[in-house]
């Protein structure tokens, strides 16, 4: 386990990995230095969207890298205006900036919203997850992450997710935003009622104020539908995206309403939108609608919960963002020996796999887990 002992001495000890090195991955498979396999039901994190290495993706960045990698936000490329059109249809939304990484997104809205309504305040929900740097931490509900790091962005109040009353009280004339997840991810798969985001919608728009819905993970037909926000009947003012938008390839958005925008100079970056990431983004949608991921996640998730459920173990999900409640990190760990990789929160194991993942492996999945289940008990 040489692996282990250089990571310890070389890089920074903020991961709580798990023993294993992987190398190379395909489809849905991960192998590590050992040459041992691995079903993938994480997906590095609700990221890999369409499987490790599908031909498609990687033939579109291979030819894009021998073409133009970099050229900056200094000039326009022709990749970044495909996939800004291209968001701009799926979301029925106005402008997209894109970043690099999901707590930019977020970040960016912050921005956006402060000098869109002139106000500061945002709020934010209990068990919420944003990201890390200084702004999207200061809407991150954890104290743990917190506190370390105080003062972060001030202004964030955080409510009772799932409860338009609490927003509704929570609402102020100082209030510049309330930020939501469709469905809580880091959390453990948090469902709210159905008409949830109508509601906060409602009271954000009566309030001067603006919805921003945080499709960091629920984006890219993770839970079943484009969007969290698809079946919601509203849109959402600012959007953010990342995760499964570049199917591992680093690369997020933010996507605002018709009139909510910067003004030149207001925000920037030298990375995001290069004309690679934005290859790789296209390239990972369109093998999305081609090949029908979105329904493909919706009926592999309604198969996975009924598996879940027939094994006696209490779940929740939407699509293929899926948890059951099974001693966390000690199933995981269990998994992991027999040879599948998956991630806990808390309590609960979360199941996040590639959108085009088959029935034969959520079968295999689940048979695996009957497995360890009754070694633990
Ligand atoms: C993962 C996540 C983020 C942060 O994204 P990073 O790419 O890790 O910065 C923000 N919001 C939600 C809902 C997330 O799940």
């Amino acid at each position: 386990m040489d692996f282990i002992s250089r990571e310890k001495q070389a890089y920074s000890q903020v991961f709580n990995r798990l023993p294993v090195c992987i190398t190379r991955g395909k489809g849905g498979l991960l192998y590590d230095s050992q040459g041992r396999e691995y079903l993938d039901m994480f997906g590095g994190i609700a990221v890999c969207s369409v499987g490790h290495c599908h031909p498609r993706v990687t033939d579109a960045i291979t030819r894009q890298a021998g073409k133009l990698v970099h050229a900056s936000n200094w000039v326009y490329t022709e990749p970044q205006l495909d996939l800004a059109e291209k968001i701009r249809v799926l979301t029925g939304l106005d402008k997209v900036f894109f970043t690099n990484s999901g707590t930019e997104s977020v970040e960016a809205a912050i921005k956006l919203a402060r000098k869109q309504t002139g106000r500061k305040s945002i709020i934010s929900c209990q068990k919420s997850f944003h990201g890390r740097t200084m702004g999207a931490l200061a809407l991150t509900w954890k104290s743990e992450y917190r506190a370390p790091f105080e003062p972060v962005m001030p202004g964030a109040k955080f409510i009772e997710y799932n409860n338009p009353e609490s927003l509704k009280e929570a609402v102020a004339a100082d209030t510049a935003a309330f930020i939501v997840e469709p469905v809580q991810g880091e959390a453990g798969v948090i469902i709210p009622d159905p008409d949830y985001l109508k509601a906060a919608k409602d009271i954000t728009g009566d309030n001067g104020s603006l919805l921003i819905v945080d499709e960091v993970q629920t984006g890219f037909g993770r839970t079943g539908e484009w969007f969290g926000y698809s079946t919601s009947g509203i849109q959402p003012d600012i959007l953010c995206l990342a995760k499964g938008m570049g199917g591992g390839f680093p690369i997020g958005a933010m996507v605002s309403a018709e009139g909510v925008d910067f003004a030149k100079g207001n925000h920037g970056g030298t990375y995001p939108g290069s004309p690679l990431a934005c290859t790789a983004a296209l390239e990972v949608i369109k093998v999305i609608e081609d090949e029908g991921l979105v329904e493909n996640s919706r009926q592999m998730g309604v198969m996975l919960r009924e598996k879940l459920s027939a094994l006696g173990l209490e779940n929740r999900g939407l699509g293929l963002m899926n948890a059951f409640k099974a001693d966390g990190r000690d199933t995981v760990e269990a998994l992991l020996d027999k040879g599948v990789l998956t991630i806990n929160s808390g309590d609960y194991v979360r199941i996040l796999p590639a959108l085009n993942i088959t029935e034969k492996n959520i079968t295999y999945f689940t048979e695996r887990l009957e497995e360890v289940l009754e070694k633990i008990k």
